[in-house]
């Protein structure tokens, strides 16, 4: 039956298709050129379109191979580019809203992860992120929408791959010690105690010795990192609690800022200013409303934003005193009652560039020219990622099991479990890998390598060592 249905369906393309070529429209005699340059490039003044509020600069680039949507690992991130998803958006988590999360991948090979809310490792691997890409993860405050998803990047990305490039977490301190991100780091070690221990029958290499640098919060303007052309500095926020801090990241003559939480702040104009993607957060004026739709009784609502957050036409007010070439609003809902609302409080100062950045998997490219704005595409069941290896060395080195079972499971429960020979059927059973295989770290030269992984795990490494040639070609 479905066989037919095939036939059928084949046959009606070609007929359709005969049809087409037997429609073809006769040759005729071309018009003018005049007529043709009226027609195409009518109402396009000074030689390119400039409509609405797409200024100067905002346009897709030409290797973009939709202007339309992203689509996770079909375009490199060109040397010069600087390439900003949104992989979590919201502070209140839902399946298309996860919390809040910016992965900022730069031209030169480097990556930075910009807070890391719960959920928000899901849209990492939808993007096509291997998890042990990511070795700096900027937390703006200790919120859990902030962080919530750690403990599975450091767990999951060290079995992963994660095994040459620790971990780094950099954070504000507090204004005790058991505020800071230090103290923070510590507990979740605790809280990943028997997680840790269990994966040590896995290669670890470095994967465990999870690096943090914490900051002092007071040091306005401060330098966080810096490193291979790249600087991040910080400055408070005013977010109820002492140790909330924004993040500035400088590259290639080219600047980032995500605020993280807070309240509209001096400080913000004084550090962001002039920044040329400008990303904070924002609540429109619609708590009473908002009480209807989304359960928070308004005079919460109205207490939350008052002392923690960032209103709409504040966002929009701050934004006209830094004049980025493109502002963005994250850690927001995406809901139709709320956005035209939010985009006109706004409006009411800034009347410059602008795109939400939400829902999750929207998409900045940016260079010193351009900026473009697309939705992401990702999909709902994706595959990991092959961990990606810098292959710089000639060789792929799994390092030995810190542990293996009989070390950390009683014999019993072991001895418990049932012969394959029983549930395996006649004639196939696979070789089991019930022991390590080898005895120390196993190192393999490239050449040995299978090609598929060669490939597919030196990917990002050979893009990296791509864009430094085209870099250093251009004299950078
Ligand atoms: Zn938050
Ligand atoms: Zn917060």
């Amino acid at each position: 039956m479905k066989k037919n249905i095939r036939v059928v369906a084949t046959l009606l393309l070609m007929f359709s298709a005969a049809q087409v070529f037997a429609d073809a429209p006769p040759v005729q005699k071309p018009s003018s050129k005049a007529d043709i340059q009226a027609a195409l490039s009518g109402g396009v003044p000074m030689g390119r379109w400039k409509e609405g509020l797409l200024f100067e600069g905002v346009k897709p680039m030409p290797w973009l191979k939709s202007a339309a949507n992203w689509f996770p690992r079909t375009e490199d991130v060109q040397p010069e580019e600087m390439r900003v998803t949104f992989m979590g958006t919201s502070p209140s988590i839902r399946p298309g809203q996860m919390n809040t999360s910016i992965y900022v991948e730069l031209g030169n090979g480097d990556n930075f992860v910009f807070d890391m809310g719960e959920g928000s490792v899901a849209n990492y691997v939808a993007a096509g992120v291997a998890l042990n890409q990511i070795s700096d993860v900027f937390i703006t405050h200790l919120h859990v929408d902030h962080f919530g998803s750690l403990p599975y990047l450091w767990m999951f990305g060290t079995w992963a791959g994660g095994w040459h490039d620790r971990l780094t977490v950099h954070g504000p301190s507090g204004r005790t010690p058991e505020y800071g991100v230090k103290a923070m780091v510590d507990g979740m070690r605790k809280m990943l105690g028997w997680h840790i221990d269990a994966f040590s029958v896995f290669p670890v290499g470095k994967g465990w010795d999870i690096q943090v640098n914490e900051f002092d919060f007071r040091d306005n303007g401060g330098i966080v990192y810096e490193k291979n052309g790249v600087k991040v500095t910080h400055w408070q926020r005013s977010h109820a609690k002492d140790g909330a801090s924004a993040y500035r990241l400088d590259w290639n003559d080219m600047c980032f800022v995500w605020t993280g939480d807070g309240r509209p702040s001096k400080l913000d104009v004084k550090y962001a200013k002039g920044c040329d993607l400008y990303v904070t957060e924002m609540q429109p004026e619609l708590l009473e409303i908002s009480s209807g739709v989304q359960g928070v009784p308004p005079f919460l609502g109205r207490y939350t934003v008052d002392t923690h957050h960032t209103p709409a036409y504040a966002a929009g007010y701050v934004a006209n005193e830094i004049q980025p070439r493109m502002f963005m609003t994250t850690h927001m809902g995406f809901d139709p009652y709320q956005n035209e609302e939010a985009v006109a409080e706004i409006r009411y100062h800034w009347k410059g560039p602008f795109h939400f950045g939400a829902p999750d998997g929207i998409v900045v490219n940016m260079t010193k020219d351009l900026v473009w704005v697309r939705e992401g595409i990702l999909p709902d069941f994706p595959n990991n990622r092959s961990p990606q290896f810098d292959f710089s060395n000639g060789q792929l080195i799994v390092p030995l099991p810190p542990t293996d079972r009989t070390k950390i499971q009683e014999p019993f429960v072991r001895e418990q479990q049932i012969d394959p020979k029983k549930y395996y059927p006649e004639g196939y059973h696979p070789v089991l890998l019930e022991e390590w295989p080898v005895k120390s770290d196993l190192v393999v030269p490239l050449d040995m390598l299978p090609e598929n992984l060669k490939v597919n795990m030196g990917a990002e490494w050979r893009l990296r060592e791509k864009n430094k040639k085209a870099m250093e070609k251009k004299g950078k």
